[in-house]
């Protein structure tokens, strides 16, 4: 075994020449190495043996190239924000898109080509400033790559769709290297695969999106209650929210305060004509207690980075996620007890409901194949120090073991850090298919560092 790696590591020495980039490329010791393989969550900490830092579509079929050839490992890092941290690997090549940044709006059209390091930040900022929008999610500095390729589920969702929903084409660098064009004419077993699919099949080095005209305001805001209340104003949220329009998006969930009080709260976000808010907003204002309401007009980016205090990148952290088509009382006592038992008052556990448009969207239309009415649910189990992991870690194991047998299929991008056996569930009747698909592109599964779907 130590030979073998030996062995690799000093043939990829000689072949090093080989790999030819228009990036930058980093090793071990090199400066900016330490920073590169840094990734949102910190409890990856994993040594490539190369970063390649990619300009286009050239440099990454150059390295597709060179890791057959030398038999590494690959790695695709694009916002790095993936809880599993597949966008790292060790001993390997980790092709990292991160500086690939351009964006293209077309006005006349109202689509938007975007590289593959954008984050959903610098995406909407864009956007926005033309008054145009599509589905992102709802943390400011995740990356649109890995976002759009398992789904995107953001708060326009109710209205135009997932983000993979406005998906128009995409350019693609095969497992043999060959670069391609994929879109519903050309290649369309691929950009069906991609669209939900993850980067299964390819390193996409540009994506096509459809705007919207959009805002450039929303009405929206947290309402905080004391835990004391929680399950009464979840009675009172599960009902309210189905009975508003599509427009109203929502979370609802536990976090701790920053001067340390643990609350629940109602995040609703409308959507729709901000003149129209009010009308739906109502029977929310006036349930109940609240410690405070905080919501109010606000422009869509403040939307867009409304939950990002609640992320910070770099800290510790294992995920457990799930999604729930009901909730009943039976589960929010579960959830209540284990909430109140969280060792870290960094771990928010969040409900976000999914509806409207991206819930009525055929099964069988894209890769991405939960699709009704449901709540996407996350245990975020978050720690500062190593010497808490057990006990963080434990804590959103034994949370999830209860509430588990709830569930009802997982959002891929949601999959966690161990080894999820869920693949399946992700994409339940159309599992068959992209196996099949994944077989055709990608017959030795060189694309692995991901929620790996096997080749049939
Ligand atoms: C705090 C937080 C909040 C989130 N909120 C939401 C949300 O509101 N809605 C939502 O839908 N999701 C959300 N997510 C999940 C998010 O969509 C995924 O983590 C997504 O994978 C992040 O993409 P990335 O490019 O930043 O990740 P990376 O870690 O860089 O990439 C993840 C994986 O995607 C693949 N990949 C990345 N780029 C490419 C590429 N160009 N070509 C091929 N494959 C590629 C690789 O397999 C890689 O391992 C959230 C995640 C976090 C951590």
């Amino acid at each position: 075994m130590e030979i073998n790696i030996n062995y690799k590591k000093n043939e990829m020495k000689k072949e090093l020449q080989l790999l030819r980039i228009k990036g930058t490329i980093l090793r071990p010791g090199n400066d900016g190495y330490e920073d590169a393989r840094k990734i949102w969550n910190g409890m990856i900490d994993r040594k490539p043996a190369l970063i390649a830092q990619c300009t286009d579509g050239d440099d990454i079929a150059a390295c597709v190239k060179f890791a057959r050839k030398n038999d590494l490992i690959v790695s695709v890092r694009g916002g790095g924000h993936n809880v599993a941290g597949n966008a790292v690997c060790d001993d390997g090549l980790m092709i990292d898109l991160s500086k690939m940044k351009t964006i293209h709006i077309d006005l006349d059209s109202k689509t938007a080509i975007a590289e593959p390091g954008v984050l959903l930040k610098e995406f909407d900022a864009a956007t926005m400033q033309f008054g145009l929008a599509t589905t992102g999610g709802t943390v400011s500095d995740t990356g649109l790559a890995g976002l759009t390729l398992g789904g995107g589920l953001g708060y326009l969702m109710g209205r135009f769709g997932i983000t993979s929903d406005n998906l128009l084409s995409a350019e693609m660098i095969l497992a043999n290297g060959d670069q391609v064009k994929v879109d519903k004419d050309n290649y369309p077993d691929l950009f069906w695969a991609i669209r939900g699919g993850g980067g299964n099949f390819g390193i996409v080095s540009k994506f096509e999106y459809r705007l919207y005209s959009f805002g450039p305001n929303v009405v929206a805001g947290m309402i905080l209650y004391p835990m004391d209340k929680a399950k009464e104003v979840f009675q009172f949220y599960r009902d309210y929210i189905r009975r508003a329009p599509d427009e109203m998006m929502s979370y609802a969930g536990f976090i701790v305060t920053p001067d340390g009080i643990p609350v629940t709260f109602i995040l609703p976000a409308w959507t729709g004509d901000v003149k129209e808010a009010e009308k739906y907003l109502a029977p929310l204002r006036s349930f109940g207690s609240p410690i405070a309401d905080m919501i109010t007009e606000m422009p869509y980016l403040q939307l867009q980075s409304i939950l990002d205090a609640a992320a910070p990148a770099g800290i510790r952290r294992y995920w457990k996620s799930g999604y729930f088509i009901d909730l009943p009382d039976e589960l929010l006592d579960i959830v209540l007890r284990n909430v109140a038992a969280r060792p870290s008052p960094l771990s928010p556990v969040l409900f976000f409901h999914m509806r409207g448009a991206a819930a009525e969207v055929e099964t069988a239309a894209t890769a991405f194949a939960n699709r009704r009415d449901q709540w996407d649910s996350d245990i975020i189990s978050q720690w500062l120090d190593a010497a808490d992991d057990e006990k963080n870690i434990s804590w959103a194991k034994n949370f999830w073991k209860e509430i588990e047998p709830f569930t009802n299929g997982v959002y891929v991008n949601h999959m966690g850090s161990d080894d999820d056996p869920r693949i399946a569930n992700a994409y339940g009747e159309n599992f068959e298919r992209l196996k099949a698909i994944k077989k055709k592109y990608d017959p030795d599964n060189f694309f692995r560092m991901n929620n790996n779907i096997k080749p049939a």
